[in-house]
Order: structure tokens, then C-alpha cells, then sequence
């Protein structure tokens, strides 16, 4: 695919060309926090398939309590966060499709931290799961294998 993306004030645009990696929605307290809504809507691409078009999107780092850091890129004219830049897969960036200018022609695959869903929320058929998969490769497994079902 190739989309076309920016943050709200468009000062931050971007490009997404390649294939996703994965696509699912995270229901966990720290999704939530950080963008005081529902759930949290991850799509993971390879770092090399984002391309910065213009701005300078700012780093920020949160360090959590127990241990973890969360980085990640913001616009700094509008605060909106534009993707995650996770310290453990720094070869990954994980996007926020609703960054992107056209809406997506696929749906999220599955679930994590449905243990802190909120109640009325409405999940993917799955897999999901109740908390962070053990194994690390499950959603894109389960992404690459979506077509079959
Ligand atoms: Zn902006
Ligand atoms: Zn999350």
C-alpha cells in the first residue's frame, strides 16, 4: 500500500509505502492514557517503509513505572502523536492509521489486553488475547494467515 499520512495540523506528513506487519487494536491502560480514548490502534511497519515528506516530528520518551520506556514521535506545532518507536524493535515503527488521509482498505486482526477492554467495546473476531502475548510473532502470524480464514 501506499498512504499518505500527517498529524492534525499537517505540519508533521509522512508516507507509508510497503506492507503492514501487523494491524491490531490494544486495549491496555497505557494505550488508553496515551490517547485518551478506547483503545489503542497499532499498525506495525518496518522503519524503512516510513517516509518523513515534511516537519520535524519531536521524540518523547516516558519511562513507566515499572521500567519500560515508551518512545515514540509528536508534532510539536499540534501534540498529536504520529507513531511509536519501540526501544525493544528499533527496526519498527508502529502507526496510527488514523493519521492516514484515506481511510484503511483492511480491519485489525485481533486484540491484546482485552482484560482491560472497556465493556461496551466492540472486538475483532480475533485472536484475542487477555493481556501481551507471549509470543511476540502471534499477531503478525495471525496477519499474514488472515487471508486463509
Ligand atoms: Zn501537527
Ligand atoms: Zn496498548
Amino acid at each position: 500500500m501506499d498512504a499518505s499520512a500527517s498529524c492534525l495540523c499537517g505540519a508533521v506528513r509522512f508516507r507509508f509505502v510497503g506492507e503492514p506487519l501487523a494491524f491490531y487494536q490494544c486495549h491496555c491502560t497505557d494505550c488508553q492514557k496515551q490517547t485518551g480514548s478506547a483503545f489503542g490502534l497499532s499498525l506495525v511497519a518496518s522503519a524503512e517503509h516510513v517516509v518523513l515528506i515534511s516537519g520535524q516530528p519531536r521524540e518523547f520518551r516516558v519511562s513507566m513505572p515499572d521500567g519500560r520506556v515508551k518512545r515514540g514521535r509528536f508534532c510539536s506545532e499540534c501534540a498529536a502523536r504520529v507513531w511509536g518507536e519501540p526501544i525493544k524493535w528499533p527496526q519498527l515503527r508502529v502507526l496510527r492509521p488514523g493519521t492516514f488521509q484515506a481511510s484503511l482498505p483492511f480491519e485489525p486482526v485481533g486484540d491484546i489486553w482485552t482484560s482491560s477492554a472497556q465493556p461496551w467495546v466492540a472486538l475483532t473476531q480475533g485472536p484475542h488475547f487477555p493481556a501481551q502475548p507471549e509470543d511476540d510473532a502471534a499477531l503478525v502470524r495471525a496477519w499474514q494467515s488472515r487471508a486463509s480464514r
